[in-house]
């Protein structure tokens, strides 16, 4: 397949930047116009950008001039990846999708909008293949970074078993608040208790995306690391507690659905079920798959009290960029049956 031209909205923030690099040898996507705030429209990307990837800049996005995030900036493309602030998403990105763009996002405005798609693309990704939209584009999103393993998790737990209560702390990493995001003297040797706005997407997203509602407990703090953001979580069960290695065999046979085969950014195994309680860290795994992997360990529990286990995701890959071209991929893919 030739690659097609594709734009990325917001491309100088955290996620922005990981669109850029994860983009800059994917088989189907070429990165041609790049948009940010008015403050960097005009630049140069490399003179615009605070560049944190591990990776070297991808030197032809360096050189492209930074627009602003307006549909006529961005001819020459029919689809672009959102890595935009989400007090500015809501109106740029429906503008796009009213002037027919397909725009796939990461920001929280439309998530749960009724008519928007809420894709993680391993659990209801099948929900892209009929698609039908008010606009003349196309608007999808993905959810909350910590909502991405989550459901990951509750997936093929849900498919065998019915759930009274989930509970789940997060230890999300600095990452995740964006460039230059919290003060080091906030940060260092510490850990914050609070996360503003995070615990509402965590406990209302997944029930969408699950299509069931369910009662979901969340707290969320940051704590002193760059990269994955990992869940402790315990879930309460409807009828008899069903024994940890009935949930570990679950969670380690939850294959890609059919609506995947041929996506290039897919992982197998989805999930990786841990032996060793001392992991999954995120130092130590946050890379592996290219960061598109979500790992699980220390499962365990009987009785009343249900199973707790941890569960980690890289929040800038799998919680964020990864997930949204993930979701790009399959649109292409069944681009036909649209
Ligand atoms: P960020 O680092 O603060 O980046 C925000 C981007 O939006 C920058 O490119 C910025 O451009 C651009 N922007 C700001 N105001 C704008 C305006 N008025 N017009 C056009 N562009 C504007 O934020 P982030 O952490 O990458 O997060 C981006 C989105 O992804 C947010 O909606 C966030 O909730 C979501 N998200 C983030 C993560 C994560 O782990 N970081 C995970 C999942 C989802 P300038 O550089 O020119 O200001």
């Amino acid at each position: 397949m030739k690659p097609s031209k594709v734009g990325v909205l917001g491309a100088t923030g955290a996620v922005g930047q990981m669109f850029c690099r994860m983009l800059e040898h994917h088989p189907w996507y070429d990165v041609t116009i790049v948009g940010a705030s008015d403050a960097s429209a005009g630049k140069r990307y490399e003179e615009a950008v605070t560049w944190r990837m591990d990776t070297l800049m991808p030197a032809s996005i360096a050189e492209l001039t930074v627009q602003s995030c307006v549909p006529e900036a961005f001819e020459g493309v029919d689809l672009v990846f959102s890595g935009l602030d989400s007090s500015v998403a809501a109106d740029t990105e429906r503008a796009f999708a009213e002037a027919g763009f397909t725009v796939v996002s990461n920001a929280s405005a439309f998530r749960m909008h009724p008519e928007v798609p809420l894709i993680v693309p391993e659990v209801n990704g099948g929900e892209l293949l009929t698609i039908s939209q008010p606009w003349a584009g196309r608007l999808v999103t993905n959810p909350n970074c910590v909502v991405i393993p989550l459901v990951m998790v509750l997936k093929p737990i849900l498919d065998e078993f019915a759930l009274s209560s989930v509970h789940v702390t997060s230890m999300q990493a600095l990452s995740g608040a964006g460039y230059p995001g919290v003060s080091a003297m906030d940060s260092t040797g510490n850990i914050l208790p609070h996360i503003e706005g995070e615990e509402p997407k965590i406990e209302a997203e997944p029930s969408k995306i699950l299509g069931q509602d369910l009662a979901i407990r969340s707290t969320a703090v940051r704590v002193p690391v760059r990269n994955g953001h990992l869940l402790s979580i315990s879930l309460g069960f409807d009828g008899e507690t069903p024994s940890p290695d009935v949930i570990s065999s679950l969670l380690s046979s939850f294959e890609l659905p059919s609506w995947m085969e041929g996506c290039p950014s897919a992982s197998s195994p989805v999930l990786k079920v841990h032996n060793d309680p001392m992991q999954p860290q995120p130092r130590l795994v946050e890379d592996e798959a290219e960061g598109m992997r979500v790992h699980v360990g220390k499962i365990r529990g009987e009785g009343p009290l249900g199973i707790s286990l941890m569960a980690l995701g890289h929040n800038t890959i799998r919680g964020a960029a990864g997930c949204a071209i993930l979701n790009a991929e399959i649109l292409t893919l069944h681009a036909n049956n649209l």
